[in-house]
């Protein structure tokens, strides 16, 4: 009989990677508690989150995938034949083989997504095999972020919030409270608790705004214009940091000629919040240094106006000057390990397949990555190729349907669930099915996994070694150990990609047999074995700050900002040159009309579940068992809807139906939420798992005419619809 012992590990059931130490015996996990000795170090938010607590359920949960399974039936008919990995993965090598030959490597796309698998062996992969087509998030999440940041600093930041130091923090579209920053959601706590004052912006009045000294209810898609107004009473009122504008700012003549028509009274109009108020959150701001700045999906989802409201943020940062200062923001610094960009190959990738990339955006493309990359290497820095190069998914989405302007004929989705997570279900469902191949990576079956050729198990947290590392964009990396070898026949994704890999000529460039393997020696230039940084679980140096006052040995002078004129680009030369706006201007939004009278918001999240995730869990789905379309006191009095009453919420595009939730928040705006499927329905066509009923990607699109042309952004937020009783 084999005893019980401990081993540290970490829970991956968001983005954290929270430490916990699993009880194992026989190789069998059973039971978990946290551990506060490892990253992030805070049992509280561990105290506050359920999902850790499914950890021994969740590896042996009587629906997730255990076993490699092939459709035998019709596509979606549910009839699946348990087969060894070593068919699928020689039945999906030859078909891709011979789809290459047929119509060239471009015909395979790949689609990501969650936390619960690791990206780059899937881009080192698809890399060598020549196809530019990856579908992510990363449109609307983090991407216009990384590049608004780097093109108008020189590089990355993250936001720091220090209750010890921070003296005013504002949050414009983030919701900390019910998404997975749970470290910052303590800090807001700490914070709010010393009084200090807290300014949130956000439509609705999330539980983070019930924290805030000074709520900003703004109209969705209107943020742009908001933080025009802060900078127009800013620079007004003289409120800025005089002596780095001065010094480090280019462009500020520049910047204060256009705020001049931002108005306090102006913006009130546009945004619906009080003069009084953009007034007051300005002043607020200004005078507390140092000032934290946190913008969220809120921001990154906002389509055309997502772009010129990154810069808006950017500049409101800068001239206050808080940037690479402590308690506000730091530019980080290129990893120790070896960066993702590297493990991807992607500097490998050649020209003409480069030119295959759907879509001509001018900073999300490769042309868009190499311009860029000629500034930030000024300071030796790389930002990660394949994630900020990744195809708008539209354009992947059409060009299976139509072939145009050349054929996909394959896709690889791995941990997501694009029918769920990606705008426009219907078309998504339409072109899913007209795939010679689709073969899905998860833990679970899904809507879009239903409609898979193959499905394949990957190994989830506590059976997999887990290496956090910010996309290599920071010298951070947190992780850690598996608890147990994979239940059932259970695989990484890495050995996914490295089998199919090997099967088609790529043995040279895996030359690890497995995961931990290359986990070592991605942290050889460290001096760390695996082993050693297990023990902590974390990697990082202390930060350092003012970082462009530092001497260059070889000039004599300061180094600056890795951009064009050496500054903070206020004004951004380089979006001169890429003929987009050099400042930021607000894009009008599409109008209310007398059949779609309402605004839409389609990102909101809610505990316990993350993104599409969890809704398999009795105990979670009896915490919060429906679908909510919240609204405000006003707008339900005025279409006649009482709270818990259920509605069809519909668009252009299609309906979906949710349970009114009166809240506070804008008059006119409903905010729904988003990936609500019913695993416990027929995972058969036409049902799949519930995914028509309350999918608030049925009532959006991401249509490539309509997206942002710098980086391909689509409009999730601010769309026009209305409400009707079901
Ligand atoms: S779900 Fe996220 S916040 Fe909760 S314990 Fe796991 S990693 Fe931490």
């Amino acid at each position: 009989m084999s005893e019980e012992k401990d081993v540290r590990t970490n829970c991956r059931f968001c983005g954290y990677q929270c430490g916990l130490t699993a009880t194992v015996e026989a190789g069998r996990v059973k039971g978990v508690k946290p551990d506060p000795t490892q990253y992030p170090g805070d049992e509280s938010i561990q105290r506050g989150c359920r999902r850790w607590r499914l950890a021994t359920e969740f590896l042996d949960h009587p629906e997730r995938v255990n076993y490699p399974l092939k459709r035998v039936g019709e596509r979606g008919s549910g009839q699946w034949q348990r087969i060894t990995w070593e068919q699928a993965l020689d039945e999906i090598a030859e078909k891709l083989k011979t789809l290459k030959e047929g119509y060239g490597p471009e015909m395979l796309a790949t689609c990501i997504g969650g936390p619960h698998a690791v990206y780059w062996p899937l881009h080192r992969f698809m890399n060598l095999f020549g196809s530019p087509n990856n579908m992510g998030i990363g449109q609307i999440c983090w991407n216009p972020g990384v590049w608004v940041n780097t093109l108008t600093y020189g590089w990355m930041i993250e936001n720091e919030l220090n209750s010890d130091q921070t003296a005013c923090a504002l949050l414009w579209g983030v919701n900390p409270a019910e998404s997975d920053n749970s470290l910052l959601w303590r800090e807001i706590l700490k914070f709010r608790q010393q009084g200090k004052p807290l300014i949130v912006v956000d439509p609705r009045r999330t539980r983070t705004a019930e924290q805030a000294t000074l709520w900003l209810p703004v109209r969705p898609g209107t943020d742009a214009v908001l933080a025009l107004g802060l900078l127009h009473v800013i620079i007004t009122e003289q409120l800025y940091n005089f002596e780095f504008v001065k010094t480090w700012c280019h462009g500020f003549e520049d910047v204060a000629k256009h705020v001049v028509s931002y108005s306090p009274s102006y913006v009130a109009d546009i945004t619906g919040i009080k003069a009084e108020l953009i007034v007051e959150a300005a002043r607020l701001y200004a005078k507390n240094s140092p000032a934290t700045l946190f913008s969220g999906r809120g921001i990154d989802q906002l389509g055309c106006n997502s772009f010129p409201t990154h810069r808006a943020l950017a500049i409101l940062r800068a001239i206050c000057g808080n940037l690479d200062v402590s308690g506000a923001s730091h530019l980080t610094e290129m990893p120790d390990f070896i960066p993702e960009l590297d493990l991807e190959l992607s500097e490998q990738f050649p020209p003409d397949a480069r030119q295959k990339q759907l879509g001509e955006l001018r900073l999300q493309s490769y042309q868009g990555y190499e311009r860029v990359r000629q500034l930030t290497m000024k300071h030796g820095r790389r930002l990660p190729m394949r994630y900020l190069t990744s195809a708008q998914p539209n354009l992947v989405w059409q060009a299976m349907l139509t072939g145009k302007p050349y054929p996909i004929r394959s896709l690889i989705v791995m941990a997501t669930n694009p029918l769920l997570t990606q705008a426009d279900t219907h078309l998504i469902y339409e072109a899913l099915k007209t795939l010679d191949l689709l073969v899905v990576l998860e833990l679970f079956q899904t809507p879009t996994s239903m409609l898979a050729d193959y499905v394949l198990p990957i190994a989830g947290a506590l059976e997999r070694p887990l290496f956090e590392t910010k996309a290599g964009t920071a010298n951070i990396a947190y992780g850690g150990q598996q608890a147990v070898k994979p239940y059932y026949e259970r695989r990484t994704d890495f050995d996914f990609w490295r089998e199919i890999g090997l099967r088609l000529g790529q043995e040279k460039e895996w030359p690890w047999e497995n995961l931990k393997d290359s986990l070592e020696a991605t942290l050889a230039p460290t001096g760390f074995t695996w082993d050693e940084f297990c023990q902590s679980g974390l990697y990082c140096l202390p930060e350092e700050y003012q970082k462009h006052e530092r001497i260059d040995l070889q000039t004599g002078h300061p180094t600056g900002f890795a951009t064009s004129s050496g500054k903070v680009e206020l004004h951004s030369e380089l979006l001169a040159e890429l003929r987009c706006d050099p400042l930021p201007i607000p894009k009008t939004l599409s109008p209310q009309n007398k059949d779609f009278p309402l605004e839409l918001i389609t990102g909101a999240r809610f505990q316990p579940y993350y993104a599409s995730s969890f809704r398999q869990f009795e105990t979670l789905r009896t915490v919060h068992p429906e679908p909510w379309a919240e609204i405000s006191a006003t707008t339900a009095h005025r279409l006649e809807l009482a709270d818990g009453c259920p509605v069809w919420v519909e668009t252009k595009r299609g309906r979906a139906r949710f349970i009114v939730k009166i809240v506070q928040m804008c008059d006119n705006v409903v905010s729904v939420e988003y990936g609500w499927w019913y695993p416990e329905m027929e995972a058969t066509e036409p049902c799949l798992g519930g995914v028509w009923i309350a999918n608030a990607n049925i009532l959006t699109n991401a249509d490539f005419e309509c997206s942002d042309p710098l980086v391909g952004t689509s409009t999730y937020n601010g769309l026009p619809c209305r409400v009707v009783q079901a």
